[in-house]
C-alpha cells in the first residue's frame, strides 16, 4: 500500500495541489481524470519527487518501506530513494535521439544500476519484446513511430523496476491509430500485477483496466469510486459537468 497524505503544491502565489490524500494498493490501476489545470499533472510529477510539494507525506508501506514527509528538513535523501520508486511515461516520450531502442532501455540499469551491460541488453531486449518490438530494437527513435516510440518508453521505465508506474497522458501525442498500441501494452501490464496510476483522457481505457478513478479538480480529489460507479452514477456535481462534456 501506498499512503499519500495532504500533498500540498504551489507555484509561486498559484496553490495547484490543496491536500490530496490517496491510498494506492499494489496491483491496483487508478485513472485520474479531470479538466485542464485540475493539478492531474502536478500530482503526478510529486509521486516521484519531479515536483517537491511543500506540505504532505508519501509513505510506501511494503517489503522495502519508505515514509517521505516534504515538510520535513531531512527530506532530501529520501527524495532519492522515492524517484527509484517509480517509472514515469509522458506524454512525449523524452528518448535519447542518438541512442537506438535497445540502448535506450540499457541506460538506465547500466548508469544508475551499474548492471553488466551483458545482463541489461538481455533484460532490456526481454522488455522490448513484450511491448512488441523485438524486431525494432536496433532503429533509433526518428525510424519509429510515435507510439513504438512511445512503447520504448514504457520499456525504458520497467527496466528499473519500479514498484509503481506513472503515466502523464502517454496517448495524448499520438495519431489516433497509434494509440491502441500503447494501450493494449499498458493493460497486459496492468494484467501482470504492475501498481499503476496512468492520467488519461482515455475513457475506454478507465472502463475496462482502472480498478479506481479519481476526479480531480482545482487541487482537489473530488470524487474516487470503480469505474462503473463513476460513470453510472457520479455524485458530485463537477465530476457530473466533467463526464458530460467528455460524452
Ligand atoms: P492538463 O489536463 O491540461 O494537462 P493538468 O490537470 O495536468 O492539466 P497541471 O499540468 O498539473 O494540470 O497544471 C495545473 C496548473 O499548474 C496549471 O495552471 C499550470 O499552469 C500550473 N503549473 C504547472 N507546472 C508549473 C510550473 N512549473 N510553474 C508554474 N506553474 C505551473
Amino acid at each position: 500500500m501506498i499512503k499519500i497524505r495532504n500533498i500540498h503544491k504551489a507555484f509561486g502565489d498559484n496553490e495547484i495541489l490543496r491536500g490530496i490524500d490517496l491510498d494506492i494498493k499494489k496491483g491496483q490501476v487508478i485513472v485520474i481524470l479531470g479538466p485542464s489545470g485540475s493539478g492531474k499533472t502536478t500530482f503526478l510529477r510529486c509521486l516521484n519527487a519531479l515536483e517537491i510539494p511543500e506540505q504532505g507525506s508519501i509513505a510506501f508501506e511494503n517489503e522495502r518501506p519508505l515514509q517521505v514527509d516534504f515538510a520535513a528538513k531531512s527530506v532530501k535523501k529520501d527524495i532519492l530513494a522515492l524517484r527509484r520508486k517509480s517509472g514515469m511515461v509522458f506524454q512525449q516520450y523524452n528518448l535519447f535521439p542518438h541512442k537506438t531502442a535497445l540502448e535506450n532501455v540499457m541506460e538506465g540499469p547500466v548508469y544508475v544500476q551499474h548492471k553488466s551491460p551483458q545482463r541489461a541488453r538481455e533484460e532490456a531486449l526481454n522488455l522490448l519484446g513484450k511491448v512488441g518490438l523485438a524486431d525494432k530494437v536496433d532503429l533509433y527513435p526518428f525510424q519509429l513511430s510515435g507510439g513504438q516510440q512511445q512503447r520504448v518508453g514504457i520499456a525504458r521505465a520497467l527496466a528499473l523496476q519500479p514498484e509503481l508506474m506513472l503515466f502523464d497522458e502517454p496517448t495524448s501525442a499520438l495519431d489516433p491509430e497509434l494509440v491502441q498500441d500503447v494501450l493494449d501494452s499498458m493493460k497486459e501490464l496492468a494484467l501482470e500485477g504492475m501498481t499503476m496510476v496512468v492520467v488519461t483522457h482515455e475513457i475506454k481505457f478507465a472502463l475496462d483496466v482502472a480498478d479506481l478513478v479519481v476526479v480531480m479538480d482545482q487541487g482537489v480529489i473530488v470524487e474516487q469510486g470503480s469505474p462503473q460507479q463513476l460513470f453510472d452514477n457520479p455524485r458530485h456535481e463537477r465530476t457530473k459537468a466533467f463526464l458530460q462534456r467528455l460524452r
